[in-house]
């Protein structure tokens, strides 16, 4: 059977390139880059290569790149680092109702401590409004958290003039690029970003590797003791091999950012005339063209997203739903409940995320099996195109 994996945007696959970086560093760099030895000072030049490309292809200095286990932790140390080392300024945080769980979580966590956070709407197509993140400042707001790319639809937002309007009345500006590195280009002096994360695995590098760009001079306080790694703010022995890995990943994926969305749009367009021909009312959640090519997230009215996604698992193909099951009860997307995507589009919404190989053949095998599986579910289906019940 054949195997397709649209699913890029939940993790990508080791590129060959990356792999061959990281290979020697497991047998033949093996020291501890904190040690005084050859062995340790070879592993960290191996290190300091890194975090000069992770440095250039955000246009930050190298000294502001400090290497994390990944998007989340970044995202964690960034919200709680901020609020800790701020708090004698107040106790205000803006973000949106769209960003990653680790930032929600991370906020969640600070109102706990007496935090006070705004989480802002989105419109319909996933956007954040300026005029509504000037309302929401106030004299005690100290950080504003808005994610670069949006992970299930894939709406860009407009950091720049966001993180102008922050430095206006003085707020450190925070964004999760996790889905931005490859697809947008960055730059953080330009963009006049104070802190930002990336994780490695999104862009063909390996899992459990990222970091946080901190602006020089931005108060944040660390998240991790132990060690003097990372040049004292972050306590544990370096993955070498990763980081040699994600210094790969990230400068392949900067230098092919035009060429990669030239070749997903293509094939992108191609996938959604051919579905929205052949399948009637369905629905492309998102923005028309204010995003990144690789993320399609669609929904099908009398139709429900979990079977639709084992349905298609059955048949190799593996995508996903911007939900999480607990206890048997699927909680819808929060993404698009706060785009307001309406509930018979809601309940069958799927994401498709294409990676920078996917071919013609891959996506026409798609389409067959989305046509097929649809007309099955809808022809069962107890939701009526009203959405009631039958
Ligand atoms: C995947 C992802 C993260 C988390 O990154 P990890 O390296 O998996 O921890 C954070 N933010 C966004 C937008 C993501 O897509």
């Amino acid at each position: 059977m054949r195997r397709v994996y649209l699913d890029n945007a939940a993790t990508t696959m080791c590129s060959s390139e990356v792999i061959n970086e990281m290979l020697p560093v497991f047998n033949a760099v093996y020291g501890n880059p904190n040690s005084l030895h050859s062995f340790g000072r070879e592993a960290e030049a191996i290190v300091d290569r890194a975090r000069d490309k992770v440095a250039k292809a955000i246009g930050s200095k190298t000294n502001e790149i400090y290497f994390t286990s990944g998007g989340s932790e970044a995202n964690n140390w960034a919200i709680k680092g901020v609020a800790m080392a701020n708090k004698s300024k107040g106790k205000h945080i803006i973000t949106t109702k769209i960003e990653h769980d680790s930032v929600l979580e991370s906020c969640k966590a600070l109102e706990k401590e007496g935090f006070e956070v705004t989480y802002l709407n989105v419109d319909e197509t996933g956007l954040v409004s300026l005029a509504d993140l000037m309302h929401h400042i106030r004299k005690d707001t100290i950080l504003i958290s808005v994610m670069m790319v949006n992970n299930e639809v894939g709406t860009i937002q407009n950091i720049k003039a966001m993180a102008k309007t922050a430095h206006e009345s003085g707020i450190i500006f925070h964004t999760d690029a996790v889905q931005a590195i490859g697809a947008v280009k960055i730059n953080v002096e330009d963009m006049e970003i104070d802190l930002l994360s990336m994780s490695a695995h999104k862009i063909y590098g390996p899992k459990g590797c990222g970091a946080l760009y901190i602006r020089n001079g931005i108060k944040c306080a660390d998240l991790l003791d132990g060690g003097n790694q990372e040049r004292k703010r972050r306590a544990g022995t370096s993955n070498v091999s990763a980081i040699a890995g994600f210094g790969k990943a990230i400068e392949t994926a900067t230098r092919d950012i035009i060429v990669n969305q030239q070749k997903i749009k293509k094939i992108r367009e191609y996938f959604l005339k051919q579905v929205t021909e052949k399948i009637a009312y369905t629905k492309v959640n998102g923005h028309p063209y204010q995003k990144v090519q690789g993320i399609i997230n669609i929904g099908f009215e009398m139709i429900d997203s979990e079977s639709l996604l084992m349905m298609l698992d059955m048949e190799g193909i593996a995508v996903s739903i911007g939900s999480a099951c607990t206890s048997g009860v699927a909680e819808k997307s929060h993404v698009l409940k706060a785009m307001n995507v309406p509930d018979e589009y809601l309940k069958g919404s799927i994401r498709l995320s294409f990676g920078k190989a996917i071919s013609k053949e891959d996506v026409d095998y798609t389409i067959e099996k989305l046509v097929e599986i649809v007309a099955k579910l809808r022809s069962i289906s107890p939701i009526t195109k009203t959405g009631r019940a039958k």
